[in-house]
């Protein structure tokens, strides 16, 4: 079976590594658009800019059992560990007053047992120094969380099939066909599956080949490096003001909050300043102590409602071309177990 897969994100490295351990007869090829993560597409991906928090609980109970099932097969591989770089920092996820978690939580529980546990604001103020929140409101506290590199894991996975012989073009695909095929400068090469893991390029891509992109929607994501007097913190999540973030060094952390810039190209991205302060204002707020802004990263996903990385057909696309995105900011954390699924889905 030969197989294209266009993008050398996370997605796409992960896919391949993924279908390059299932031991069947395959032919792989990996279209990178460029050097990865500074490709010839233009911006830095997202896999070069994410902030890498991995943690088991999500509110939706299907999400939470890919992000345990990925958090536990990277814990449980020091290979992972090392190729993403892991750092073991602790989560905290703050939900919204009267949310509903047991099931999310039972889920969590099945696959990492002990690790995470539930507190009312009172411990999340005390223990956190997440104050000022609403009533009502349910802390869900994971021990074996913290955060990774994507870039470094997607490196690793490029260079492990680099190693085993998997064909990785640095060719940028400008088209895709339902033959299936993909189109380049200097032609067209079929295969029996294309699967385009492109990212946020991935709409324009599809739309440029005259396919629909479906509910894939690119959205703009940002954080802010902050300095500010704080230890102890764990990455987290805070739901009710939007605010998540985690340590990056001593006294320093990555601070963001949800945009609303939509649908806008990714080269065309660049830092939303009054989001950036409102970040450091509003986190001062929470936890009671001044924060200094350094450097805003302004980055952007593949976004898709409902969310999440997963293998889809194309509409339109005969049966042999896939998206593999829509990740929606929440990838990093669900790739290792959506990888895994959507090889097995693609060899059926
Ligand atoms: C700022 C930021 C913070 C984030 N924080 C978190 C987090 O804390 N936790 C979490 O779980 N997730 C997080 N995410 C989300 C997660 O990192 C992304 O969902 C994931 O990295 C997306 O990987 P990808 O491979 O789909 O896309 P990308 O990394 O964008 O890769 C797409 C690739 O496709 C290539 N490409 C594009 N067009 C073509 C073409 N025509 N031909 C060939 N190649 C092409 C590009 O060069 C690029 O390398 C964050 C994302 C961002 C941007």
């Amino acid at each position: 079976m030969r197989i294209a897969i266009v993008g050398g994100g996370l997605a796409g490295a992960l896919l391949a590594l993924r279908l390059s351990q299932l031991h069947r007869p395959l032919k792989l090829e990996l279209f990178t658009g460029g050097d990865p993560g500074r490709g010839d597409v233009g911006q830095r991906d997202a896999s070069a800019a994410s902030g890498g928090m991995v943690r088991a609980f999500e509110r939706d109970p299907g999400a939470a059992a890919l992000a345990a099932e990925s958090l536990a097969e990277l814990r449980g591989s020091r290979r992972l560990r090392e190729w993403s770089r892991f750092r073991e920092s602790g989560a905290v996820y703050v939900t919204e007053p009267r949310t509903e978690v047991t099931r999310s939580l039972a889920v969590v529980e099945e696959v990492l047992p002990g690790s995470a546990e539930r507190v009312g604001a009172d411990r999340l103020a005390r223990d956190h120094r997440l104050g000022g929140l609403p009533p009502g409101v349910t802390g869900i506290v994971e021990h074996g969380a913290g955060y990774i590199s994507p870039d470094a894991l997607r490196t690793a996975a490029l260079g492990r099939l680099a190693d085993s012989g998997v064909q990785i073009h640095p060719d940028r695909v400008t088209g895709v066909t339902g033959d299936p095929a993909v189109r380049l400068r200097d032609g067209v090469r079929h295969y029996e599956a294309v699967v385009v893991a492109a990212g946020a390029w991935t709409p324009c891509l599809l739309c440029d080949s005259g396919l629909p992109s479906g509910r894939l929607r690119v959205r703009q994501i940002q954080y802010t490096l902050c300095r500010g007097p704080l230890d102890g913190v764990r990455a987290f999540v805070e739901e009710n003001s939007g605010l998540y973030g985690r340590p990056h060094g001593p006294g320093r952390f990555l601070l963001g909050l949800p945009s609303d810039r939509w649908d806008l190209a990714p080269d065309a991205v660049e830092p939303d300043r009054a989001l950036a302060d409102e970040v450091v204002a509003l986190a001062g707020r929470i936890f009671g102590v001044a924060f200094a802004a350094e450097r805003t990263v302004a980055s952007f996903d593949c976004y898709r409602d409902p969310p999440g990385l997963e293998l889809r057909p194309v509409e339109g696309g005969g049966g042999g071309l896939f998206t593999f995105t829509g990740g929606s900011g929440g990838a990093a954390k669900a790739v290792f177990a959506a990888s895994r699924r959507a090889a097995r889905s693609l060899l059926g």
